[in-house]
């Protein structure tokens, strides 16, 4: 068997569609939304994702603001700019490019982004809400995943789903969306043992480690659906998932490729969340 790729570069352009459309609608009533990134310090990667959010921003024409910060602000003074921009009412998104210097609480600042404005549904708000079922920000990876799976046809509801990994920003939220959708969830992370026979059990598969081609063929049932969340250099240094894409594709039923996969879903729903802010501003 060779699995239907689902493509996530053609998924999120269709969705980019609508999601203009809903901009332009504001748009005609006088809003613009808006997205203030702040970035802080030097890294490199974070600058390029920085750099493609404001991209996505402008193609839409959204309203987007970079605030740069040096490596050595001081948490009051990282806050303050948060205040200010919760205090904006061109800014309907702010999002804190993660990671920031160690010295500062990341759970701090989260905190102090406005629910109403925390467009990468990391606040513990919109986390309890998504958790309840209630209107939340959901988080963008997640909940770009749900949306691949939606557009796909493939339903959620009664499968087995196992997730790989269980962080804050992916693993965790993509598993109670999933549960949300009423499927059947397993969490495996570093101190699950045998994990092969948890994942082979799975009809819907999230892999999401953070090692690169981790997942062999061996860890798969035939037919499963296959959604690789992973980014990461291969030895020689090309960017590859956490699915060993070239043997798990002959045995898997869908697949996601890395790149043009789950990724460019994620900036989506992150524009699709500050338009979302954006539209409930004009209720308030
Ligand atoms: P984290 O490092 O925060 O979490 C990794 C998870 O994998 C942890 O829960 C860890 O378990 C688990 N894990 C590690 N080793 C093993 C193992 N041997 N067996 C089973 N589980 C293991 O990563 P993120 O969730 O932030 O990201 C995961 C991947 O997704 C990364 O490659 C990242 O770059 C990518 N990513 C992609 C995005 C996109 O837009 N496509 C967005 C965000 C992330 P434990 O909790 O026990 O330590």
């Amino acid at each position: 068997m060779t699995a239907e790729i689902i493509n996530g570069k053609e998924i999120a352009a269709k969705k980019r569609v609508e999601i203009a459309k809903q901009v332009q609608e504001l748009k005609e009533i006088g809003v613009t939304p808006g997205l203030a990134v702040i970035l802080v310090g030097n890294n490199h990667a974070s600058r390029t994702y920085v750099r493609n959010k404001q991209k996505a921003c402008e193609e839409l024409g959204m309203h987007s603001i970079l605030i740069e910060m040096p490596e050595d602000v001081s948490e009051q003074g990282l806050l303050a700019k948060i205040d200010e921009l919760n205090q904006d009412p061109q800014i309907h998104g702010i999002l804190v490019q993660l990671p920031i210097p160690k010295y500062i609480d990341e759970k701090k600042v989260i905190e102090s982004i406005s629910p109403a404005k925390d467009v990468d549904g990391f606040h513990p708000i919109n986390i309890g809400r998504m958790m309840t079922g209630q209107n939340a920000f959901l988080p963008c990876t997640p909940y770009g995943i749900m949306v691949l799976l939606e557009e796909t046809g493939i339903s959620v509801s009664g499968k087995h789903v196992v997730v790989v990994g269980r962080s804050n920003i992916v693993g965790k939220p993509v598993g109670q969306l999933m549960l949300n959708q009423h499927a059947t969830v397993t969490y495996c992370h570093s101190r699950t043992k045998d994990l092969m026979f948890h994942t082979r059990q799975a009809d819907i598969l999230i892999a999401a480690v953070g090692i690169a081609n981790f997942i062999k063929a061996d860890h798969i049932k035939e037919g499963a659906v296959v959604i690789d969340v992973g980014i990461n250099r291969n030895e020689a240094g090309k960017l590859c998932g956490d699915v060993d894409f070239e043997e798990v594709s002959q045995k898997a039923g869908y697949i996601t490729p890395v790149p043009k996969g789950v990724g460019p879903m994620t900036i989506t729903m992150l524009m699709y969340n500050t338009v979302k802010s954006a539209a409930e501003s004009t209720a308030r």
